[in-house]
């Protein structure tokens, strides 16, 4: 069995890996890295692939699998489990929408891929070629998502996709119950770094909008449509939050979809309660209005790249009894980064101070630096080891500590490095 590393090679984004047994090859994830322009994996040959994978809707694992159907022909079965198969439309879709100018697909590549869909259900084997089999688990990080299991003449391949092992108010923790491994590939986002604890940031948010409500404030929370959204809401109703929650933006689709799909979710009363008694905002005369109450606002972009969040930020950070509440990851040069880092944003075209109070609450969909390690203490095997999805330093220095920690064979690969077990 051979693996090539395509993508997610010392960076974060456009993930790709292609697995090789015998004859059979297996692609899992295929997406892009989200710069001013979307930048792809390394390029493989449709007419060579016998199915893709897709471990979750988030475009840097999902957003290039459009690029395998340009032929009109639906033969290369996409396997995934159907949440993900949703929200992948949903994003690419946006995607295209916002950048269609810079992807060699169209809509109608994505609506092949579409009909090539074979949704799989967690832990039960689906059969590539003669003699490869592809299972999933669930991976905690957006609902639907999974790690993955390939299994070839008694060889077994792991990938944990991007993994949170904790759990959140909307999701269980990852399944580790992936057996007997001879190679990991591992995602490395947080091995260097440590993330605020969940309770820390959960307890900081309440306290935070408390705050803002009761001096007669709004409170801004931009947020990623898919999962990050939901979760906020599901915190503040599983704390008891008593005041006004407001939804907007691409988010609404994507608590559909959720809502359509209640045994991927950990608490789908919790879930039901947060999302049906937010109020759905879809008019601008209703928005104008809602950002003069004292009542929370989540709306995308959470990186206030587009979507409505621009209107929100404009409006919420003319006044000092406002607050606004970053929870998601900001890129660097994005709009979030820049108001967090430095207190401005653009209101009708020039840079200008924000008066509302910005605070930061990490409430990431990943495995914090312990958790990581916590998944190597529990493989069984002597496995090569993979470490990719981090930037330069995180992926080279977790390999070097697996080496250290565990005796495995583990590195950093380059973009192309070959892997045989
Ligand atoms: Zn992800």
């Amino acid at each position: 069995m051979k693996v090539q590393v395509l993508g997610a090679a010392k960076e974060v984004g456009r993930s790709a890996f292609l697995v090789n047994c015998n004859n059979t090859n297996i692609l899992m994830d295929y997406g892009v890295l989200l710069k001013r322009e979307p930048i792809f994996p390394m390029h493989v040959k449709p007419k060579e692939i016998d199915a893709v994978v897709i471990t979750h809707a988030h475009l840097d694992h999902s957003g290039f699998v459009p690029s395998l159907y340009l032929s009109g022909s639906a033969d290369i079965p996409a396997l995934g489990t159907l949440p993900t198969f949703e929200l992948s439309q949903l994003l690419i879709e946006d995607m295209i929408k916002i950048s269609g100018f810079y992807l060699p697909f169209e809509y109608i590549d994505l609506m092949t891929m579409m009909k090539s869909s074979k949704n799989l259900s967690y832990t039960e084997p689906y059969r590539v070629g003669n003699d490869a089999t592809v299972t999933l688990y669930e991976s905690g990080h957006v609902v639907g998502g999974s790690t993955v299991v390939v299994e070839h003449e008694g060889k077994r391949v792991f990938y944990t996709g991007d993994i949170n092992t904790r759990g959140s108010k909307l999701l269980r923790p990852a399944d580790l119950d992936f057996g007997e491994i001879d190679l990991m590939i591992i995602e490395s986002t947080y091995s260097q770094a440590n993330q605020q604890p969940r309770e820390e940031a959960e307890k900081g948010l309440l306290e935070f909008a408390y705050e803002v409500i009761d001096r007669d404030g709004t409170l801004f929370i931009p947020s990623f449509s898919v999962e990050r959204a939901q979760e906020i809401a599901c915190v503040l109703k599983a704390n008891n939050f008593p005041h006004k929650v407001v939804m907007d933006g691409m988010a609404l689709k994507a608590n559909e979809i959720m809502g359509r799909h209640p045994e991927y979710l950990k608490d789908p009363e919790v879930f039901r309660r947060a999302i049906g008694e937010a109020e759905w905002i879809s008019g601008w005369s209703r928005r104008r209005k809602v950002v003069k109450e004292p009542c929370v606002i989540i709306s995308p972009a959470g990186m206030l790249v587009g979507g409505t969040a621009i209107f929100y930020t404009q409006q919420i950070a003319m006044s000092e009894k406002n607050g606004i509440a970053m929870v998601s990851y900001q890129g660097e040069g994005t709009p979030g980064k820049l108001l967090l880092d430095k207190r401005v944003t653009n209101i009708d075209g020039k840079m200008r101070k924000c008066l509302a109070d910005v605070k930061r609450f990490e409430f990431s969909g990943h495995n914090s630096r312990t958790e990581l390690f916590e998944i190597l203490d529990r493989v069984r095997g002597n496995p090569k080891v993979l470490t990719v999805h981090g930037d330069g330093q995180s992926c080279t220095r977790f390999a070097e500590e697996i080496k250290e920690k565990y005796g495995f064979d583990a590195m950093a690969p380059d973009a192309g490095a070959v892997v045989e077990v």
